[in-house]
């Protein structure tokens, strides 16, 4: 039996107002600290411009923070995050890759509010601005839809307006996963496939994907995820074991408003996987 959800010093996927959290990445590195968590990579969608506030941050708090990134993919038609780890966050190659999603994001957020407004949510232009300077996602959506009243929550903004196929959905040509992997180990970085049980695959597909992935370069996949519970770890650990992949543990954190993820709140690694910091230095070593 694995134990219930547990505390663990080391989390390794969450997210800052730089792109759809709600904390700003100070507050974020402060509250991992105080959650007792010691190792903390930020992973904001396609951008670096976290990694300087969360250094310093780190350097306050008393917490080692690894530079990340969650970048968003296309394989085959279908998306996936890769989640990169101790990159370089001055990395140009990377930083312009990062930039070219942004821009497919930014063009997406228009045509989502093209989308929205015939729909009938005629003020959704103000997404944009409410956005600022944050890399715009389906969550900034998602948020206003429901400040609007549209609809009752979150769950079903995506539900109703947000996932492929509703109303406001609109594809977007991501970069390839192998070249975000082949970016991310440019930098110097690791790559991990993002909660590897959220994309709906079947099993065949999933095989697909992880023999893709594993042959693009791919370190590690994310085995602990925010809630998961002990037999989806069992079925993570399987991937991992079986496609020669390290684990990675991470919360998904985008803020406080959602009770049920916290930052280091992750169920151990089980013993059976190489955990993707094995060979980090001393200092981005957890303790538990
Ligand atoms: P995007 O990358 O802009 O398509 O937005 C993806 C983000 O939306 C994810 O990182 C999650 O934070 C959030 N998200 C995706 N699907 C859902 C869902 N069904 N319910 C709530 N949040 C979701
Ligand atoms: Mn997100
Ligand atoms: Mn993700
Ligand atoms: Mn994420």
């Amino acid at each position: 039996m694995q134990p219930a959800v547990t505390r663990l010093d080391i989390d390794l996927h969450c997210h800052s107002t730089v792109s759809d959290g709600t904390l700003p990445p100070a507050a974020v590195v402060e509250r991992a600290a105080a959650q007792g968590v010691r190792v903390l990579a930020l992973t904001d969608h396609d951008t670096l411009a976290s990694a300087g506030s969360a250094l310093e941050a780190g350097a306050a708090a008393g917490v080692a923070v690894v530079p990340g990134v969650e970048i968003s993919t296309l394989w085959q038609g279908r998306e996936l995050h890769v989640v990169g780890l101790r990159v370089d966050p001055a990395d140009t190659a990377l930083l312009r890759a990062l930039e070219q999603n942004r821009g497919r994001r930014r063009a997406r957020a228009g045509r989502m509010a093209d989308k929205l407004i015939r729909s009938g949510v005629t003020e959704a232009r103000e997404v944009l601005e409410q956005a600022g300077d944050a890399v715009p996602t389906r969550t900034h959506f998602a948020r206003f839809l429901h400040d609007r009243g549209y609809v009752n929550d979150v769950q079903q903004a995506f539900d109703r307006y947000l996932k492929r196929g509703k109303r406001a959905w609109v594809g977007v040509d991501w970069m390839s996963m192998e070249q975000a992997v082949g970016r991310i180990r440019a930098a110097g970085g690791q790559a991990v496939l993002a909660h590897p049980l959220a994309y709906g695959m079947t099993g065949a597909w999933m095989r697909r994907v992880l023999t893709a992935f594993r042959e693009a370069g791919g370190a590690a996949v994310e085995v602990c995820c925010g809630n998961t519970g002990p037999q989806r770890i069992q079925t993570a650990v399987g991937y991992a074991l079986r496609y020669g992949l390290m684990g990675s543990v991470g919360s998904d954190f985008h803020g406080p408003e959602n009770p049920w993820i916290e930052l280091g709140r992750l169920r151990p690694l089980p013993a059976t996987v190489a955990p993707i910091w094995r060979d980090w230095p001393a200092d981005l070593q957890p303790l538990c």
